[in-house]
């Protein structure tokens, strides 16, 4: 016997009749003899019409009342999932975050998990129900209903693993694992059976929604059991996330084409070239809680010099006052800006031991005469920041330039 979590995401449970067909899986798992803790998604698109609705109300949203909001999706989905068990014969409860509890900070719409209790599932669990939790929230210490972010049921799903000590965590989604891109946007895209944790955080962190990146970190870090599998797919063992790089096999070199379209630049041109400028400029925009992405300074010419960072597109606005802003209080030149960008990233630990890569893939790119604007390197990935209209065909050159499509 083994206790599993599964965790089903928005298009596996998008209708009454593929609730339906989450519960006779999660029936079949049941009657092997395993105890099943699921974690569910709202139902696909719901999140966003939510949000929609808010915005209807706030243009910014009240961020506590916005967690308020949003997080019914995923109550929703919890009662019809133990309706739809119920109706087969499988006891089972449904819980919101709260109910569990699954205690987070308070950081609306970005809160992250503090500690989760066990005691309701354990009690569940041992006397054979099938535990259904409301993915993607928790409470605060005040018991305010908090969010984790656009993704976050992932989290959610992982994070029980952890809390349980669950022999596996399996997040169902609507591809049946890991590819070495997005296989909407290149067809040729391969499954993965393995990847390592380290290549999984960067791919997540440089935009592969198939996975949301605090749930990996939380999987490293308290080396639960991830797979992510097919819940369309009765068979197959979808992509183990694995700490150890395979020993046995020749690694390839790149494991993955990550990208991401949902960045802008800002640049600050004629900034006077004086110690203490990065601070005054990134501290400004680190004030107002913006993330910052990739960062360049030119060398200096004349006492001035040019500084510019990548923003996610929606703080784009936001950023650019805050430059304004700090523009005159330097006396810098002028700021540019353009949210029209996207970023295209080469991920891979076989990086380490080859080196070349990156002007394999600037030759590539140049050769089909895309123009990169910005790069950024660590140890196992390489990221350009590219024009928006360059994505497709960027990402596709790329994966066959690294040898992915075959
Ligand atoms: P869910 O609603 O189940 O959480 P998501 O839409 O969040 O599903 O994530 C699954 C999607 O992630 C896939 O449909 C696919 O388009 C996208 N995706 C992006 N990069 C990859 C990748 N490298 N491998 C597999 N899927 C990817
Ligand atoms: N429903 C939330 C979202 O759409 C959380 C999730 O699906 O993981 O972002
Ligand atoms: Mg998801």
């Amino acid at each position: 016997m083994a206790l599993i979590v599964q965790k089903y995401g928005g298009t596996s449970v998008a209708n009454p009749e593929r609730i339906k067909n989450v519960a006779r899986r999660i029936a079949r798992f049941k009657a092997q003899g395993h105890q099943i803790v699921v974690v569910v998604s709202a139902m696909s698109g719901e999140t966003n019409k939510l949000i929609a609705l808010a915005r209807e109300m706030q243009a910014q949203p009240d961020p506590r009342e916005l967690d308020a909001v949003v997080s019914t999706g995923e109550q929703v989905t919890t009662g019809l999932l133990a309706m739809g068990l119920k109706a087969i014969g499988v006891d089972a409860r449904s819980y919101t975050g709260g109910q569990v509890k699954v205690l987070t900070d308070n950081t609306f719409t970005k809160a992250r998990i503090l500690s989760i209790d066990e005691e309701n599932i354990r009690r569940d669990l041992d006397a054979g129900k099938v535990v259904i939790v409301a993915g993607f929230q928790g409470v605060d210490a005040d018991g305010n209903i908090t969010t984790l972010g656009r993704g976050g049921s992932d989290t959610s799903g992982v994070a029980l693993a952890a809390a349980l000590k669950a022999d596996e965590c399996q997040i169902y989604t609507d591809v049946d694992g890991v590819y070495t891109t997005d296989p909407r946007v290149v067809p040729e895209a391969k499954k993965l059976d393995t990847i390592t944790f380290e290549e999984m955080l960067e791919m997540a962190s440089l935009g592969s929604k198939v996975l949301q990146i605090r749930s990996v970190e939380f999987a490293g870090k308290y080396k639960v059991k991830l797979r992510v599998l097919s819940s369309f797919e009765d068979e197959g063992e979808g992509t183990l996330i694995t700490v150890e790089e395979d020993k046995n096999m020749e690694q390839p070199i790149i494991s993955g084409i990550a990208f991401n379209r949902d960045e802008a630049k800002l640049t600050m041109l004629g900034v006077p070239d004086t110690p203490g400028i990065a601070y005054r400029i990134l501290g400004s925009i680190a004030d107002a809680n913006i993330d910052v992405d990739m960062i360049i300074q030119n060398i200096g010419h004349d006492g001035t010099t040019d500084f510019s960072f990548t923003v996610n597109r929606g703080e784009y606005a936001k950023a650019q006052a805050i430059l304004e802003k700090v523009k005159a209080e330097l006396g810098a030149r002028e700021i540019v800006g353009d949210n029209k960008i996207c970023k295209v990233s080469a991920v891979g630990v076989g990086m380490r031991s080859h080196p070349g890569v990156a002007s394999k893939m600037f030759k590539a790119l140049g050769d089909e005469g895309i123009n990169i604007q910005m790069i950024s390197t660590s140890e196992i990935k390489i990221s350009v920041v590219l024009d928006e209209k360059y994505l497709e065909l960027a990402v596709r050159v790329l994966h066959r330039t690294f040898g992915l499509d075959q």
